[in-house]
């Protein structure tokens, strides 16, 4: 279930702290260490899973949870006219913690662009 060399299983057992917001038998929430946003929290499932890339049908409830949880938690933190999720996957994603996570991002003003767009 848990990954001994995997910082955010750490913060699932409570090995290294985090500031969790949210816990629940499937998830948990916790503020990202580095914020890009005014509001940006990190939301995982707690049995570790490196990837969305290795997702199985086990891992439904814990990602469905998370999709459904985001909302609020968003609103919660002040983020309550919009927010973004992303889910960064594998080398191309450049996915940096491999324990699937979700970020949830916002703010008060509209964010940046998800992209740059290339230059035509
Ligand atoms: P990603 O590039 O999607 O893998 O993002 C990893 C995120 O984890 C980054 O936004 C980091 O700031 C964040 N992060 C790394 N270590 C920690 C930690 N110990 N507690 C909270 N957030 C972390
Ligand atoms: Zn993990």
């Amino acid at each position: 279930m848990h990954d001994p060399n995997c910082i955010f299983c750490k913060i699932v057992t409570g090995e290294i702290p985090g500031k969790k917001v949210y816990e629940d038998e499937l998830i948990l929430a916790f503020h990202d260490i580095n914020p890009i946003a005014p509001v940006h929290l990190l939301v995982i499932p707690k049995a570790h899973l490196g990837s969305l890339a290795d997702a199985q049908a086990q891992d439904g409830p814990a990602l469905g949870r998370i999709m459904t949880m985001a909302a609020r938690l968003a609103r919660d933190h002040g983020a309550d006219d919009g927010f973004r999720l992303i889910v960064n996957t594998g080398r191309v994603g450049r996915q940096e913690v491999m324990h699937v996570h979700a970020h949830i991002l916002g703010g008060k003003e509209p964010l940046g662009a998800m992209l740059p767009r290339p230059k035509a």
